[in-house]
């Protein structure tokens, strides 16, 4: 009520972005103001594109502009072993490590009673179906070394195990309570070097 209209809408908006106060929300809105008019057209397309043109892979998960994504099709990948991780951006830190030769499977979240989160609302669905097709020979469980990560990585692996896969869980040098995303490549190569059955 302060602002004229298209302000306190564009507040409105930072306001939903996380970690964004109203006090922020507002310097930024008035930041925007002072933009040069090109660059506010092409912030606000590349908002509506990530949007529009991103799809999740509807084999692995992951967030991709084409299905499947660029790893589902690389024929060099090796189909045998898949990386199961919570987040998209998981899969870009595993990436930038370099090493992992193998496919992901992006679960967009993990089992979280506090929160009302199940098994039913994670993408594990999935998952059992590549297992079946793909010749799957190792399951890494690289979610989070927090409750909510173990809890899902036990979940899987008891649903899993009677298949008779290999099941592994990233080990040594991941900060318990950590997100894997902001773990280094040197970290997270250890974790998958030392990687242990579960
Ligand atoms: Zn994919």
């Amino acid at each position: 009520m302060y602002y004229p209209e298209p302000i306190s809408k564009l507040i409105d908006s930072f306001t939903k972005l996380p970690g964004i106060g109203p006090k922020t929300a507002v310097r930024l809105a008035f930041f925007v103001l002072e933009m040069e008019e090109y660059d506010v057209l092409e912030f606000g397309k590349s908002l509506v594109n990530a949007k529009r043109e991103l799809t999740h892979c509807s084999v692995c998960g992951q967030i991709t502009d084409q299905d499947p994504c660029s790893i589902c099709q690389d024929e060099a990948r090796d189909n045998s072993l898949i990386c199961v991780v919570q987040d998209p951006k998981d899969v870009i830190a595993m990436e930038k490590m370099k090493e992992f030769s193998g496919k992901y499977h992006v679960l967009h979240g993990a089992i979280s009673p506090m929160d009302g989160i199940g098994p039913e609302d994670i993408n594990v669905p999935s998952l059992l179906n590549r297992l079946k097709d793909e010749g799957v020979e190792e399951l890494i469980l690289a979610t989070n070394p927090n409750i909510e990560g173990e809890a899902t990585a036990m979940y899987i692996s008891r649903l899993v195990k009677p298949s008779g896969i290999r099941i592994t869980r990233l080990a040594h040098g991941l900060p318990m309570g950590g997100d894997l995303e902001y773990a280094d490549e040197v970290t997270l190569s250890k974790a998958m070097e030392g990687r242990r059955e579960l």
